[in-house]
């Protein structure tokens, strides 16, 4: 009953993705038959014994055995949705979908019916769907209403080994559920073989192997450290197109830019090459990729032709690209690290681990024997890299994870049942940002603001502005701002046209700063009916303001469940910097005639980002979203403030240097951190003996 649905491939894929079969110019494999060649297909009455008879099961395997589209369609023909459907987590948004898309065409319906996925602002399922794909954070927060996950029969928490803050967080969750509810079954699979740790931590429960069929990768490694790995990386794929056998190359980059840079660069220099090498087809793979250039990379690559892709980590384990035989690794990728210097997370480029490099070079193996470019020294794979990555509870920013959990009632951080517990004074540190944003009492317990702000699906910092516009009423304008600023920058400056996109974005400028100038952009683009050609005139990208806009309609959607107003305050700028004040309080900085801004609460020295609307204006005080690091560290979306609504926002967190000071407008602000510390310690110890009483 499967939609036999025909792949055209070409002989010289043939050859590669299935070596069996050979007649004609053109043959064709179906959908069925690309099932059956792979690996899980021979375990899968295996699988199925196992989890019928145990509660918790391991699954290892090699990236692109078929644990993920396979696994959800096998419980799915041997009746295991009667009581309840089949959850399956993905740690990245790309992968939930693609892989959603996917099975839909191998179940043979439409997406969102028997199969969909959910992802954050995106549902894509409905009454009938048996197979939801979705994103850990997804099922994260449904477990903030369901903690015993009563419309699931199956959970599968797949791409485990990715370790990410909400699957970790799930795992406690999940082992939790399963002992109150007998009949849920639990699957963790992983493509790496730390499958012991799991299995101790799931009460001891059996492990399964899927052997892949994997073939011998060649690794080259550099003989020196290279200075410029983008060059490096350009270079050798010129020479694999020029001097190598027939295959597909994937080179792994840290970004998006860092990808559509060298995709740029790789078609000039193909093309004034010409004729003299084989075609390249060159492309993109990043997670804000537009799902219909992204299925491009799935299709075969025509005869005589090679293809290039340039992917970010998303490559390494979570979707798989065949016919690859060779890869680039120029042994880097970029991870949301806390930087204790700022008080805050940022995305930063750091070498990987060795597992992560061994991943990477598996790619290349997974058609015929490959060649893996190592663009570091081998001392450097041995003697430098990690051998394995730092889970991210390790590292980031817990204080959205906290609230949920504080949310869900459990109190006990200290031993919540984690596998790898984040290091305590990273709690701490987001207990008192909590703290701060007034979702939790002095005590550590959580408010009725705090219990409304994790309804929010993002940063408390957002959330906490949002519900402060509804007594500001400013509600609908705060919602827009949110949303432009919880999607990819909206401004598109084209190569050769930078001038005519800067002046054409200098037009919507706010004089106040970014966030106005967002809104500004939204309402101006509403008022053209949301047209493209707005877009296309102004420079804009019309995907991503649509993003917005969905956004925006489900911010409106939780509004309406909490029962708060959507109010209109007409753009009156005083009352929407204030709103924003409330949640961005800690991300102040002050005018520094010297060196440009120091931010407020740790003094260091950050400058305004050049694509900031205030770049080059001078305002004593600006808030701002985030901190980027490049050549140095910059503000990104500031918007100018008045020092005495920090005051006004956060009495606990600032004072005024001059308490006698008649005008509030020039008083300095200060914050209170010195005489906080002491009294800190204190609320420091009650919050944590609270958490460790309950
Ligand atoms: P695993 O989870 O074990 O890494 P998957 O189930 O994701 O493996 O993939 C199995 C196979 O399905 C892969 O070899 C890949 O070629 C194919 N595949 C997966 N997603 C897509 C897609 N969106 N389009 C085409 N082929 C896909
Ligand atoms: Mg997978």
């Amino acid at each position: 009953n499967f939609n036999e649905k025909n792949l055209v491939v070409t002989d010289w894929e043939r050859k590669n993705l299935n070596e069996k079969i050979t007649f004609g110019k053109h043959t064709t494999l179906s959908l069925t038959e690309q099932r059956k060649s792979l690996p899980v297909y021979k375990m899968r009455s295996e699988l199925i014994d196992a989890i019928k008879q145990n509660q918790f099961l391991i699954i290892v395997g090699e990236t692109g055995s078929g644990k993920t589209t396979q696994i959800t369609q096998y419980l799915y023909e041997s009746n295991f949705t009667k009581n309840g459907i089949i959850g399956c987590t993905q740690p990245r948004r790309v992968a939930a979908v693609s892989v959603a898309k996917r099975v839909s065409e191998e179940v043979g319906c439409k997406l969102g019916e028997k199969v969909g996925y959910t992802i954050r602002f995106e549902d894509h399922t409905s009454s009938q769907t048996k197979i939801k794909y979705m994103t850990d954070g997804m099922l994260q927060r449904e477990a903030l209403i369901d903690p015993l996950m009563s419309k699931y029969s199956v959970i599968m928490l797949d791409e485990a080994h990715e370790r990410t803050v909400a699957t970790d967080v799930l795992f406690a969750l999940l082992k939790d559920a399963g002992q109150k509810r007998p009949d849920l079954k639990i699957i963790v699979t992983s493509a790496t073989l730390d499958s012991k740790k799991f299995s101790e931590y799931f009460l001891n429960c059996p492990v399964i192997n899927i052997p892949g069929k994997t073939f011998p990768v060649e690794v080259l490694y550099s003989q020196s450290p290279q200075m410029d790995y983008i060059e490096a990386a350009l270079d050798t794929v010129m020479e694999i197109h020029i001097n190598e056998e027939p295959g597909d190359i994937l080179v792994f980059l840290t970004g998006q830019e860092e990808i559509d840079s060298c995709c740029e660069i790789l078609y000039q220099k193909v093309k004034t090459l010409g004729d003299a090498i084989g075609e390249l087809i060159i492309l993109p793979v990043y997670s804000a990729l537009p799902s219909e250039v992204q299925s491009k990379i799935f299709e075969p690559t025509p005869k005589g032709k090679r293809k290039v892709v340039f992917a970010t980590n998303i490559a390494e384990t979570s979707i798989t690209i065949d016919g690859i035989f060779y890869v680039i690794d120029p042994g880097y990728s970029k991870v949301n690290t806390f930087n204790p210097r700022v008080g805050m997370e940022q995305l930063i480029v750091t070498p990987i681990s060795q597992a992560q490099a061994n991943q990477r070079k598996g790619r290349a193996g997974r058609t015929g024997p490959g060649k893996c470019y190592r663009l570091y020294t081998e001392s450097a794979f041995f003697n430098e890299m990690l051998p394995t990555t730092i889970p991210e509870i390790q590292r980031q920013n817990l204080s959205n994870t906290i609230l949920m959990l504080k949310a869900m009632g459990i109190n006990d951080l200290l031993n919540f049942g984690f596998m790898d517990p984040p290091p305590r004074n990273s709690m701490v540190r987001a207990l008192e940002e909590l703290y701060h944003l007034e979702s939790l009492d002095q005590d550590g317990n959580i408010t009725q603001l705090g219990l409304k702000m994790s309804q929010f699906p993002m940063d408390p910092k957002l959330s906490r502005s949002l519900l402060t516009s509804v007594s500001n009423n400013c509600s609908q304008e705060m919602i827009i701002i949110m949303s432009m600023l919880t999607v990819q920058n909206i401004f598109y400056r084209p190569k050769g046209k930078q001038q005519e996109a800067d002046l054409k974005k200098s037009k919507f400028h706010h004089p106040y700063g970014d966030h106005l100038t967002l809104l500004n952009v939204y309402n101006q683009w509403e008022i053209a009916g949301c047209s493209e050609q707005f877009c296309t005139v102004n420079f804009l990208h019309q995907r991503h303001l649509r993003r917005a806009k969905d956004v925006k309609k489900q911010l409106e959607t939780i509004f309406k469940n909490l029962k708060l107003p959507l109010i209109k305050c007409y753009g009156d700028p005083d009352l929407i910097r204030k709103t924003l004040v409330a949640g961005f309080f800690m991300n102040a900085a002050k005018r520094d005639s010297e060196v440009g801004y120091k931010t407020i609460s740790s003094n260091t020295e950050v400058g305004i980002h050049p694509s900031s609307s205030l770049f080059g204006r001078e305002y004593e005080y600006v808030i701002y979203h985030s901190l980027v690091l490049t050549s140095r560290e910059y503000m990104s979306q500031v918007t100018s403030i008045e020092p005495n609504w920090l005051l006004e926002a956060s009495p606990h967190f600032y004072k005024p240097t001059d308490e006698n000071s008649h005008s509030r407008k020039k008083a300095k602000i200060v914050p209170l951190y010195d005489r906080f510390a002491k009294d800190q310690n204190s609320w420091r110890l009650s919050s944590i003996r609270q958490t460790r009483e309950r």
